[in-house]
């Protein structure tokens, strides 16, 4: 079988959206359970909507999730260059093969007068005009006027697109991965523009001439681009060249209603829908990213994978390789897949339970700022409060306690469960704590039941004040751990200073 070869073409139009992140991904997946290359074209031929920053960005984005280039924009290749701006001049021959073989032609038609013929359409009752088989012999192109006229225009200098000569009345037939069939007629579609005034391709033609001289045997991409594939066929057709095989995408719903997720539902519920953070550079407005919102990229992926594929088995956990191994089109839905907030920080959450305390003291120790932190102290902290969190953030910030005294008490629980015994059961419970040798969990754990039995007392009228009194909270980890991990020094030290700030 022939080497798979997928790529992602991404314009440099802004930030990525999740989605085509997800794009990127499945077609990396796809190419490396294939043993294949994953190719990096960026798709540059708009230079009206060209964004600067846009290229740098989609790079990082892909090297934080983890998706390695083989070949193409910042990996080079044979078979460059990889940015279509860069490969202008190749494409011209195509558009005039496709001229000379009756597959296209030259339009000279001005925006004034494509405006007149829409209007004119309209009051015929033409809901929406193209330029299409109906259309082209009233407007000035090189089927309609002389072919001494048309060259007389060329040499005068006339701007002048080239357009495809949609047939009348064919069937265009798509073998979609994921969707089968789809078969369109050609009176459907429009004679679209494949070559520009500035001497640039559309999209299409570029788009079909890279993929085939890239020799990509997989086209990969969002829903959003089903359309454009019966006109992409009719140009590998009509340039004579064989297809590469097409899987549409389903879209990403927004976690309310149908419509496909977009940057708005991220400002309006409160998430973000960047893979990293984006400042836009003309209005330096900010996009926040998963990254700086605390993600690990692994957890990111993972979701992402899930949405509009599932393994078949209820295994939700996958590690980058793990994917690669599970994935396959087959599985790829065609209905669009809502998109899940509260997954994406189960996924999260997943990740950071699964590191060792040794591993989260490493990403949480930047937290600290610079404080010295005993290594093997902040493990284990971590290896405690890990259960509770769904960010490092959250491990540090909840953690305060075991750096410092508390400095003020939960009023809550003062105001539930603080009463005028506890001073002297906290006093005695002291006393008990000072004469345990080894100031272990467990160890801690027996005696203060053992107190609790002597003293006919229940959990919730010392444990509470206990955890008050040591972390200031009213809740938190197991209090005996917390405890142990402190040290007993501390402890008593802490049980004395509440006894003596919090007065009722
Ligand atoms: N440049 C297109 C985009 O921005 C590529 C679509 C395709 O993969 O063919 O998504």
């Amino acid at each position: 079988m022939e080497k798979v070869r997928v790529r992602f073409a991404p314009s440099p139009t802004g930030p990525l959206h999740m989605g085509g992140v997800r794009t990127a991904l499945y077609n990396y997946l796809f190419a490396k359970k294939h043993g294949g290359d994953f190719l990096l074209r960026v798709e540059d031929t708009d230079q009206t909507r060209y964004v600067p920053g846009a290229e740098g960005y989609i790079l990082d984005a892909l090297s934080w999730c983890k998706i390695k280039v083989d070949e193409g924009v910042g990996a080079g290749g044979k078979l460059g260059p990889y940015r279509q701006s860069e490969r202008k001049e190749m494409y011209r021959q195509y558009a005039d093969k496709l001229i000379n073989s009756g597959y296209a032609y030259y339009a000279f038609d001005t925006t004034e007068e494509l405006e007149e013929m829409r209007k004119r359409m309209k009051n015929a009752g033409v809901p929406s005009p193209q330029y299409n088989q109906v259309t082209r012999s009233s407007m000035k192109n090189s089927l309609s006027l002389s072919e001494d006229e048309v060259k007389a225009r060329i040499k005068a200098g006339e701007p002048y697109v080239i357009r495809i000569k949609m047939p009348r009345n064919e069937e265009v037939k798509i073998n979609d991965l994921i969707r089968s069939w789809v078969v369109v007629n050609t009176n459907n579609l429009d004679d679209k523009v494949i070559f520009k005034s500035d001497g640039m391709p559309t999209y299409h033609l570029a788009n079909v001439v890279d993929d085939h001289l890239m020799k990509i045997t997989h086209v990969i991409r969002g829903e959003e681009w089903l359309p454009s594939a019966p006109l992409h066929v009719l140009l590998y057709k009509f340039l004579g060249w064989d297809m590469p095989q097409f899987a549409h995408l389903p879209l990403i719903l927004k976690p309310d209603g149908n419509g496909k997720l977009s940057k708005r539902d991220g400002d309006r519920l409160g998430f973000p829908v960047f893979p990293t953070k984006w400042t836009n550079p003309e209005t330096k407005e900010i996009s926040s990213g998963y990254r700086e919102a605390g993600y690990f990229a692994d957890a990111f992926t993972n979701m992402l994978a899930f949405l509009g594929w599932n393994p078949g088995t209820p295994d939700e956990l996958f590690s980058m390789d793990e994917l690669i191994e599970a994935f396959s089109l087959d599985r790829v839905g065609k209905a669009g897949a809502k998109f899940d907030f509260d997954k994406t920080k189960w996924f999260n959450q997943q990740y950071l339970r699964a590191k060792t305390g040794e591993e989260l003291s490493d990403l949480v120790a930047p937290f600290a700022e610079g404080k010295e932190i005993d290594k093997s102290y902040l493990s284990a902290v971590c290896e405690l409060m890990k259960e509770r969190a769904t960010f490092l953030k959250d491990i540090w910030e909840e953690s305060q306690f075991f750096f410092s005294a508390p400095q003020s008490y939960d009023e809550k629980t003062v105001r539930k469960k603080w009463n005028d015994q506890t001073p002297s059961i906290l006093q005695e419970l002291s006393l008990l704590l000072d004469g345990i040798e080894d100031f272990s969990a467990e160890k801690i754990e027996a005696s203060f039941k053992a107190f609790l039995a002597e003293k006919e007392l229940g959990f919730g009228a010392v444990l509470p004040n206990f955890r008050l009194a040591v972390t200031g909270l009213g809740m938190g980890p197991s209090i005996f751990q917390t405890s142990s991990l402190l040290g007993k020094e501390e402890v008593l030290a802490r049980i004395q200073t509440a006894i003596d700030k919090i007065q009722k």
